[in-house]
């Protein structure tokens, strides 16, 4: 089997004013992604999605990545791995040159299982769960004069939906947070859990100073507390909080994880298979972690492809430690409005409550909706 073409497709949606949503980072006002579509010489094809600035990871792509993709056999997933990897390692350690691997590495994975007529989460070992527990990410900062009142209102409609935990923005400065997580919390009652992601909006002092004060409202994580540079800070903020601590997000390859993983720098790691360097990097971050006793819930992000691919590896993914009543994994589900996540797969997710299944057929077990795919191409 030979690889005859690699495509990739810009997709962008605006979104509409009344949707625009805020995170420490600053307002949110667009979606966009990039898809890198494989084909081979005998018509089979697969898809993947690199997390980031999908102009630029298509450059990349198009340029860097598909000359050396021609003509390669698809199931031969390490070997292209270390070849791109190994190619532009001295440019690309981190950021977007393994964003745009990712997306390869997933069509990639996706071209194995319809070639061998399996799912993806099968062929990386099998599955240790056949439907994931999510949790909704959402509670993001409103544009509206009673921003808390407005959270307390979204997170009640989570709960009503049957989600039994979400996780909620921070980093609005400790006042504000603390007046968030309070209404939040009040809302949803104790019996469910709550996140929170403050997306390194601050230093050691002060995130350790949010830490403290919410701990009455039992965060179920502190995520993203500090910069993903500062390894010692999140050891700091670790040993001054009474919360579990979540990073990850932001890195990429066994490299990039090994300290995080060996200095157990967080309690919950959260590595992005659109960014972290695909599923096969995936699988080598989770034995890292296994090997330092460090529990993986995957960041996830993006459209449907990643949404998919995320499954697939949440599937694989053992429990840490594991035990008849092992911890459960909390798979991350958006629940910001996003047509491409809702609308490119061509037969959707089934979800009950918060429990997902996982989606059958080979590969991803995604066909793309075409119609779709063309109304967002930018
Ligand atoms: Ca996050």
């Amino acid at each position: 089997m030979k690889i005859r073409d690699v495509q990739s497709h810009v997709l962008r949606h605006e979104l509409p004013a009344a949707e625009v949503f805020g995170s420490a980072k600053g307002w949110h006002t667009v979606r966009q992604a990039l898809l890198v579509e494989i084909t081979t010489e005998d018509g089979l094809s697969g898809v993947g999605e690199a997390y980031g600035p999908a102009i630029v990871n298509k450059t990349i792509v198009d340029e860097l990545y598909r000359p050396r993709l021609i003509g390669r056999d698809p199931l031969d997933t390490s070997v292209i791995w270390e070849d791109l990897y190994g190619t532009f390692r001295d440019y690309g350690r981190k950021g977007m040159p393994i964003a745009s691997i990712s997306a390869v590495d997933i069509a990639l994975w996706d071209l194995k299982g319809k070639a061998l007529g399996q799912p993806v989460y099968k062929l990386l070992g099998g599955p240790f769960r056949t439907r994931v527990r999510a949790y909704a990410t959402g509670l993001y900062r409103h544009q509206v004069p009673d921003n808390a009142g407005a959270l307390a209102r979204e997170a009640e409609g989570y709960a009503r939906e049957g989600f039994r935990a979400m996780k909620m923005k921070v980093g609005f400065g400790i006042d504000e947070d603390t007046t968030n997580v309070r209404a939040v919390r009040e809302a949803i009652g104790p019996d469910r859990g709550l996140m929170m992601d403050a997306n390194h909006a601050y230093d050691v002092g002060h995130a350790i100073r949010l830490g403290q004060r919410v701990e009455r409202y039992d965060i179920g994580w502190f995520e993203e507390p500090v910069v993903p540079e500062d390894v010692d800070g999140y050891l700091q903020v670790k040993q001054a909080v009474r919360m579990p601590i979540a990073g990850g997000e932001a890195e990429y390859t066994r490299w990039g994880f090994r300290e995080l993983t060996a200095r157990k720098a967080v309690d919950i790691l959260q590595p992005d298979i659109c960014a972290c360097g695909g599923f096969t990097e995936a699988l080598r971050i989770a034995a890292l972690a296994s090997a330092n006793g460090v529990t993986v819930f995957p960041h996830v992000w993006g459209t449907s492809v990643g949404l998919f691919a995320s499954l697939h590896l949440a599937a694989a993914l053992p429990p840490n430690p594991p035990a008849m009543l092992a911890t459960e994994l909390l798979f991350e589900l958006d629940r910001t409005p996003n047509p491409l996540r809702e609308q490119l797969a061509a037969v959707p997710l089934t979800r009950t409550g918060d429990l997902i299944e996982l989606p059958p057929g080979p590969g991803l077990g995604l066909t793309l909706d075409r119609e779709i795919l063309k109304r967002y191409s930018a």
